[in-house]
């Protein structure tokens, strides 16, 4: 058998078997050694009942004492109960949908049971653990997995492909390289991140493979980027600010004016600025890239802000004339859905250099838009771009100064995966005089108190917004904007008297535009919306924020949502409405009503739902990196940066024999990434 043999090759692996692999990626044996696991079972520390514990799932040993039969409860659920005891406490499982197992299961026999402890009087309870046999040592690995194939079955195998095959597998990275940042060899790492004998050689294991991943994943990148940053950026002399910020009508915050002064350092030299802003809702970053804009003018050159939507660029445009138009700095607006003339007109103020701000959607600038003289581009929560148009962005002519602004907290390593080599500033200190937003998470049926809340705002001139998710339509499967609806019904009853404005995802740009500048002038009071409001609105008179079934939202979302309010000197309100929500769900949602920490919300988000959906990167594709956990793989990502920029230096093209197979592995990964 050969690393490159399919798949089928193995024991027990025929075409049916190898169609679900293929599901998971794996065609050949080589492909299988790298489906890594997920995680572990730790069995070095099983535990007797008494010392299980309810914080995390335990590793306890105990005999089978007694089983019930296995009881259909309803159709599609069964349940079984088993007894086990470790001579000193008592232990309650029970089983569902497991006939499998539990008849598996011999009474007076030892067993490990691995997953969530309850502790009850006198022992505790399990539900569905996972079933070990008693004689089972170290680690048991814990792979991703498909409908069809369990983490059992894929364990024999890799066992079968490990000794049929690991002789035959190749040192992939050079000898000094392993020495130099004390690495295990390719062997070690695999036979180890299957089948760790310890903790020491699975984390040895891990090392070597992130390691090798960031390495690859940091050449890669320099090799597309045409190696080496640019140096014919454009250089703006230093530009006092004072003038810009006295006329703002408020003081910017301590970070606001340290990120400024980080970005003019960046754009006063010949290596085009290339930062990432990272601020939680609310921190103000929009009026530190008007300060970045004001420098660029000043120096004269034009600058371009790109928002995800037409919502949030004509508000970018709004906002950018009220803080420059008093220094005679033109700002315009390019949108889709003006009209061809509007637009040409636009595109021809550009040209000419008479607009020294465009405003628009990242569409329109991709387009025909030509500048006199661009110095400086500003994109607006950029993680809503894909990888592509990102690139292309950059490739806009004249190497441009980037600013790049997030309310996302991205940890340095997914930073670098999403954007490159980039600097990053954290403006982390909210404006003064913000009063925290108070959430309360709340049940279906305080709906009409909700509503009488929102109302009592609307009386006192204050504004809110009623969320609500997008809903599918049973019948034809399209999805129906609930706001539509619910907006109906509060206009007659419970909100019988306001303003009440509709903004959702199928109604024309222009139309979304009208709708939010009269919400934006106190036109309209109540705004009833799908998510289209989330990102970067900025009303500060809206004080109350009510979001119809939180439960559909994720966690970073809410918290976004919630950031559209608190933004003026006035309490501010957000109400979580869940549906029919579980108590994990409940637990979820509570976490954002206990905190309006934006790091400590996305942090459970990403632990909730991985890097890859949180992100949304898993469509735009970074498959290169398997086992590089985003969120504590940093001081590695150095290292690794370190040697890929020693190697690149010393062969910038790998033309070296010794470097053959690495640029051939490169040229594998690049074609597979749709970078
Ligand atoms: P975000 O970082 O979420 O994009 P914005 O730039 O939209 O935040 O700013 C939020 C609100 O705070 C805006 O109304 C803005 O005018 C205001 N703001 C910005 N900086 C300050 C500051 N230093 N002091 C008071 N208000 C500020
Ligand atoms: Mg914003």
């Amino acid at each position: 058998m050969e690393l490159s043999s399919p798949i089928t090759a193995l024991n027990g692996v025929g075409a049916k078997r190898a169609a679900l692999y293929a599901k998971l990626g794996i065609a050949t044996v080589g492909d299988l050694l790298e489906h890594y696991p997920r995680r572990y079972i730790d069995l070095t520390g099983t535990m007797s009942i008494a010392d299980a514990s309810s914080e995390r799932p335990c590793a306890v040993r105990a005999t089978v004492t007694a089983k019930s039969p296995v009881k259909l409860v309803r159709r599609g659920l069964t349940v079984a109960k088993v007894r086990a005891t470790d001579m000193q406490q008592d232990l309650l499982i029970t089983f569902f949908n497991a006939k499998y197992t539990v008849d598996s299961l011999e009474t007076g026999k030892e067993y490990i049971f691995f997953g969530d402890f309850v502790r009850r009087i006198g022992g505790g309870e399990m539900s569905s653990p996972t079933v070990i046999s008693a004689e089972e040592r170290g680690f048991i690995p814990q792979y991703p997995l498909t409908e069809g194939l369990s983490s059992k079955m894929i364990t024999a195998q890799i066992k079968t492909a490990i000794t049929e095959c690991i002789d035959s597998v190749q040192e992939t990275m050079s000898t000094d390289l392993l020495k130099k940042y004390s690495l295990c060899s390719k062997k070690e790492a695999l036979c180890s991140i299957h089948f760790p004998k310890d903790e020491k050689s699975l984390e040895a294991a891990k090392r070597r493979i992130v390691f090798e991943e960031l390495f690859d994943f940091s050449l890669a990148m320099s090799i597309t980027k045409g190696k080496t940053r640019s140096t014919d950026g454009k250089v703006f002399k230093a530009v006092s600010t004072k003038p810009f910020e006295s006329s703002l009508g408020f003081e910017l915050t301590g970070a606001q004016k340290r990120v400024i002064a980080e970005c003019q350092k960046d754009m006063s030299t010949t290596i085009p600025m290339n930062r990432l802003i990272q601020g939680d809702v609310g921190s103000g970053k929009t009026a530190v890239a008007a300060a970045c804009m004001y420098v660029a003018a000043k120096n004269g050159f034009q600058s371009a802000i790109m928002a995800p939507t037409e919502v949030l660029a004509a508000q970018h445009e709004a906002t950018l004339k009220k803080m420059l138009s008093p220094f005679g700095i033109k700002v315009g607006l390019l949108t889709g859905s003006m009209k061809q003339k509007e637009k040409n007109a636009v595109k021809a103020a550009v040209k000419s250099g008479e607009i020294d701000v465009l405003a628009g959607t990242h569409a329109i600038i991709q387009d025909d838009v030509e500048f006199a003289q661009l110095g400086l581009i500003v994109t607006d929560e950029q993680h809503r771009f894909g990888v592509r148009q990102r690139l292309a962005l950059s490739q806009k002519g004249g190497a441009p100064h980037t600013i790049v602004m997030s309310a996302t907290p991205i940890p340095r390593t997914l930073a670098f995966v999403l954007y490159g080599d980039l600097d990053i500033s954290v403006l982390d200190e909210m404006p003064k005089n913000r009063l925290e937003v108070k959430t309360y998470l709340v049940g279906q049926d305080m709906e009409e108190r909700v509503f009488a809340f929102v109302r009592k705002f609307a009386h006192r001139g204050l504004q809110s917004y009623i969320v609500c998710p997008l809903v599918e339509n049973e019948e034809d499967g399209l999805s129906l904007e609930a706001a539509t609806d619910l907006a109906k019904r509060i206009a007659e009853k419970e909100l019988l008297g306001c303003r009440i404005g509709v903004l959702h995802g199928r109604m024309r740009p222009a139309e979304k535009e009208r709708v939010m500048r009269e919400f934006a002038e106190n036109k309209i009071q109540v705004l009833v919306s799908t998510t289209v409001i989330e990102v970067g609105v900025d009303v500060p008179n809206a004080v109350c924020m009510v979001v119809e079934n939180a439960e559909r939202f994720g966690l970073s979302q809410l918290h976004q949502l919630r950031g559209r309010v608190g933004r003026g000197s006035e309490q501010s309100y957000c109400v979580l409405i869940a549906g029919k929500a579980n108590a994990e769900t409940k637990r979820r949602l509570e976490v954002v009503a206990k905190t309006t920490d934006g790091f400590k919300v996305a942090e459970e988000d990403l632990k909730l739902r991985g890097p890859g959906d949180f992100f949304g990167f898993r469509q735009s594709g970074v498959p290169m990196l398997k086992m590089a956990d985003m969120m504590s793989d940093i001081a590695l990502l150095e290292s690794a940066k370190n040697a890929a920029a020693e190697l690149i230096e010393s062969d910038p093209l790998l033309e070296r024999p010794e470097n053959a197979s690495l640029a051939l592995r490169l040229n594998k990964l690049l074609s597979e990434t749709a970078l």
